[in-house]
């Protein structure tokens, strides 16, 4: 079981060794958070991440521990035996995805607050309630078809369901990330397509410049939510778009949501959609073993419902352990996106001006301690990003 998991996380470094991008990003120079920022709103940002940061761990710490709790102490309706097991597994993945939903829930509550509290969220309790019953449901929904899926494997290829369920999930995240900006963000949001004039004409003129096609341009209603801004190209072929938060539009100025487009341009013109697909495709398979292995450990009966339990929690517990892995690819892949950014673009000003910007807007920590940034940080920092600016600015460019 060790042995297992020990390689998992191996392949999963070995995976960020071989797809870390290898040109395209600069030195970052080194840069001082005062010289962008004065201590007020340094300190700030800190007396609000910190505690943020703890609490998102400690949401993973208690779903981990109801999974625990459900693994050590499988519910009679689990282990009795069931006529109809793949019913009894999609009711039994709904229900323990509810619960985990549900149990981290006043952490969270907590977290909200204080998100409210700094003016960072403008959503109320009530539509907050509606996002979690809203998000309970689809994940629940997905847990039951995951759970259903599994342990139909399990009975049918008791040796080599993880590779079957690995080829299920790669193609499960490949149609995600096809049609989730069509099909599951438009649940949460409003799009309309941004008006005729300067800035449409100018991100489609940067989309052909950086040899992008996109569909079509779109602007999201996310300050139904919050305060925070920020844009994203998604989709694939002819679902292809740029998306822009309202909220950037509103409070930033034209060339600073120039670079921003251009970062994320920066991401389709390097493909990171599809490395990131390749990664899940490496990993997931030596990922699911190790699972397997953890729930043969655990588990009375793995080709049952009984299972499931002790599955996801060795799922619960692999996935931050390899996203803590992925991160260090993440960070590489997000500066090589602000390279390409400052290429496209060439204004290394409008680019420190909008990260100044954003991480006072979103109260971001622009220096966290490095353990935060290791386990956490799929952006590289704030300083590092400005450190980059920085050092297109003296010309040691890439
Ligand atoms: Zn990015």
């Amino acid at each position: 079981m060790v042995a297992a998991v020990v390689a998992a996380i191996v392949v999963a470094e070995a995976a960020v060794l071989a797809l870390r991008p290898r040109e395209g990003i600069g030195n970052p120079l080194p840069v001082d958070p005062t010289a962008y920022f004065t201590p007020d709103q340094i300190q700030r940002a800190e007396a609000y991440r910190g505690p943020q940061r703890l609490l998102g761990l400690g949401v993973l710490a208690v779903e981990i521990g109801v999974l625990a709790l459900a693994a050590w102490r499988p519910p009679a309706a689990l282990t009795a035996p069931r006529r109809r097991p793949l019913v009894a597994a999609a009711a039994a993945g709904a229900a323990l995805s509810v619960l985990v939903a549900l149990a981290p829930l006043p952490l969270q509550a907590v977290a909200h607050q204080r998100a409210r509290a700094v003016g960072l969220v403008t959503q109320s309790w009530g539509g907050w309630a509606a996002d979690v019953v809203r998000s309970t449901a689809i994940a629940a929904l997905f847990a039951a078809l995951g759970a259903a899926a599994v342990v139909g494997l399990l009975r049918r290829a008791p040796r080599t369901w993880w590779l079957w369920g690995s080829g299920v999930i790669v193609g499960f995240g490949a149609f995600t990330v096809a049609l989730s900006p069509v099909v599951i963000s438009p649940l949460f949001n409003d799009f309309r397509p941004l008006p005729a004039g300067d800035l449409r004409r100018d991100v489609l003129a940067l989309a052909d410049r950086a040899g992008v096609r996109v569909g079509e341009v779109y602007v999201m209603d996310a300050s139904r939510r919050t305060t925070a801004a920020n844009a994203y190209v998604a989709g694939l072929g002819a679902t292809k778009r740029v998306v822009l938060y309202d909220t950037l539009l509103e409070g930033f100025a034209p060339d600073e949501v120039r670079v921003v487009v251009a970062h994320e341009l920066g991401h389709q013109f390097h493909a990171d959609l599809w490395g990131g697909l390749g990664f899940l495709a490496v990993v997931t398979p030596v990922g699911l073993f190790a699972a397997g292995r953890i729930t043969e450990r655990l588990a009375p009966d793995l080709r049952g419902p009984a299972a499931l339990p002790a599955l996801a929690l060795s799922v619960a517990v692999l996935v931050p352990a390899i996203t803590w892995v992925s991160n260090q690819l993440s960070r590489a892949v997000e500066a090589r996106a602000d390279t390409f950014s400052l290429q496209l673009t060439g204004a290394p000003a409008a680019f420190a001006a909008f990260e100044r910007r954003i991480t006072l807007r979103n109260l971001t920590d622009p220096d966290p301690p490095d353990w935060a940034t290791f386990l956490l940080g799929t952006h590289p920092p704030t300083v590092e990003r400005l450190g980059a600016a920085e050092a297109w600015a003296a010309g040691r460019r890439p």
